[in-house]
């Protein structure tokens, strides 16, 4: 899948972790860059390096490590909420990925078999279609369970 659809897909699934509207923002930031990063292994055993479960926990890890000597309150405070924002978009950007045909070596490297549905191809319109309706569907998720949908619905009603 494209990388644009894994940072939206990221940033969206986010939103569920934020428990005040300004950490909305961040929130949103730190699912999209957890999104951004499985794809930097483009040119080193690409869906191996970043791809797998346990790429995923060490750079949750080293993130807990670097917000917590941040010497910025509001990051230790709402440390947890921003680590499980960016692990949120990385997971999500392997799950994407599984349904593609190429797969995701899920436990590289104790394991050389690829998972997922294999549905499509990455570069397809269906991957990008499919990439962008999910990325929808949690949005318009979070805007029910957050209650803004019932804002702007009020608003509009005048
Ligand atoms: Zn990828």
């Amino acid at each position: 899948m494209h990388r644009p659809v894994h940072v939206i897909i990221g940033a969206n699934a986010a939103l569920f972790f934020a428990s005040t509207t300004y950490m909305i923002p961040l929130c949103a930031i730190m699912g999209a860059i957890g999104g951004y990063m499985p794809d930097f292994d483009l040119r080193f055993k690409h869906r191996k390096t970043l791809h797998n479960i346990f790429s995923l926990i060490i750079g949750a890890l080293i993130l807990y490590i670097l917000l917590s000597l941040a010497p910025i309150d509001l990051l230790h405070i709402y440390i947890w909420q921003l680590v499980l924002s960016f692990s949120i978009g990385w997971l999500l950007h392997i799950f994407c990925d599984g349904l593609t045909k190429r797969g995701v070596y899920l436990f590289w490297p104790f394991s050389n078999k690829s998972y997922g549905p294999k549905l499509f191809r990455s570069n397809s319109f269906t991957s990008i279609a499919l990439g962008f309706t999910i990325a929808f569907v949690i949005l318009l998720s979070w805007l029910v369970y957050s209650g803004y949908i019932e804002l702007v619905l009020n608003i509009l009603r005048g």
